[in-house]
């Protein structure tokens, strides 16, 4: 599952001690391991093998440059939201070739800059987005490849907002206007049609909800080629599941049971596939240090105060998300088994582990099963490597976290902890 575990008492990621992170950047801080973002790629990869698809990590994830550049030094293409985004992923190295571009709202500015990079896809949400891409290329005497992004009305079953492949939701065209769309758009010669994008929604926990999808997908595709369109690229986004609790989700080989054979045969008549995984490559590759400041009991409640919430991880109250959270040195009979709502093993209590800020919602868990904590101790938040550090604020004026980055036996801090200066930079 990844490169965290505990040996001798005390949480190591790879060779290095976690404790030992924390005492030289302080906490709270994110600790990636590169050799998890590496095997998840790979597991990706190979998976996926018989469709030889373009990988396309999300950026939106988790964008830190060490971890882009890691991935990018693998072979990985890059998923990109924004013009920040796409700025990320050229500063890391990822060629042209290997970037794909979706997102609702595209403005001049950020299409313009896709163009001028020449990058491999720009994933098409509306009519007047594609109008306005169109018009932008012409102008510039530029042509690009664009892929309608449809809504095939599929329910990931998934959190509602995360949830962006059913009807309801402001993502894509719907799959019934797509053909019309083909024919006002598609023999456009600035701004070329050549594909179809899926991304229905984050996790998603089965794989049933992409059978669905891709069968519609393909089915489409067959009607545009009888049409006389070139669909030549189909996008099948992201949203495969990551590890939060031990053994719970799929692994990349179990969606790729279920969506390698629908496309295979298409693939080997020419068509070139795309996948955009994010919280499935970088989720179960980093974990959120924090230091517990205060322990205090009010009412029946037991509250471990910690220097960090809402502001480092904004899953659990945004999302009512289960992050596993366990001391990076739990004491003796208190090692974990696995990762687990219920850990069940004596001595354990219920605790709020909550955040420093002036916000009832910011938690970090509510009612959790731990190891009576103590002021000074240091716990882990698993699987926070994907949305933790790119959806961090800093409200409370909290400068954001350290980032690290973890290979083999040595350590690098890839993002520095934010000063107060940096707190106030912009401001005149
Ligand atoms: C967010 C996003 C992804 C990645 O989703 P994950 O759940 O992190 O795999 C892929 N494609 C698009 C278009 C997205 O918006």
């Amino acid at each position: 599952m990844d490169h965290f575990s505990y040996e001798h008492g005390a949480l190591r990621c790879e060779g290095v001690a976690v404790a030992d992170v924390a005492a030289t950047v302080g906490t709270p801080c994110y600790v990636y391991s590169a050799g998890t973002l590496a095997e998840h790629h790979r597991r990706t990869r190979d998976a996926f093998a018989a469709l030889d698809p373009l990988i396309c990590y999300s950026v939106k994830s988790c964008g830190n440059l060490g971890v882009l550049r890691t991935l990018t030094a693998l072979g990985s293409g890059m998923d990109v939201v924004s013009g920040g985004e796409l700025f990320r992923a050229r500063a890391a190295g990822c060629p042209p070739e290997r970037i794909v571009y979706a997102g609702v709202g595209k403005r001049d500015d950020e299409i313009a800059a896709a163009l001028d990079a020449g990058i491999h896809l720009l994933n098409v949400e509306s009519e007047q987005e594609f109008e306005n891409i169109a018009r932008i290329a012409r102008g510039r005497g530029a042509t690009c490849r664009c892929a309608l992004r449809i809504n095939p009305d599929v329910d990931p079953r998934t959190h509602r907002f995360t949830t962006t492949g059913t009807k309801e939701t402001k993502f894509g065209v719907d799959i019934e206007r797509a053909r019309a769309f083909f024919r006002a758009h598609g023999r456009d010669p600035h701004a070329r049609l050549v594909g179809l994008h899926l991304h229905i929604g984050s996790p998603v926990t089965s794989t049933d909800p992409y059978v669905q999808a891709v069968t519609k997908a393909l089915a489409l595709r067959e009607e545009l080629l009888r049409d006389g369109f070139e669909v030549s690229v189909l996008d099948v986004g992201g949203g495969f599941a990551a590890d939060y609790e031990t053994g719970r989700s799929p692994a990349a080989s179990d969606y790729a049971r279920a969506i390698v054979p629908l496309l295979e045969p298409a693939v080997r008549a020419g068509l070139r596939i795309v996948l955009e995984p994010g919280r499935s490559i970088a989720a179960n590759a980093g974990i959120l240090l924090t230091r517990v400041q205060y322990v205090k009991t009010s009412g029946d409640r037991t509250f471990a105060i910690c220097d960090a919430g809402m502001n480092a991880l904004l899953r659990p109250s945004h999302y009512d998300a289960f992050h596993f959270i366990w001391p990076a040195a739990p004491g003796p009979g208190f090692a974990p088994h696995e990762r687990t709502r219920e850990p069940g093993m004596p001595g354990l209590v219920t605790v709020d582990v909550v955040g420093p800020l002036c916000e009832t919602g910011d938690y970090l868990a509510l009612d959790r099963r731990l190891p009576p904590p103590a002021r000074g101790d240091l716990l882990a938040v698993f699987t926070a490597g994907a949305y933790g550090m790119s959806m961090a604020s800093r409200y409370n004026s909290s400068p954001l976290p350290a980032e690290v980055l973890v290979s083999g036996e040595a350590f690098t801090v890839v993002r520095r902890r934010e000063t107060y200066e940096d707190l106030v930079a912009h401001e005149r």
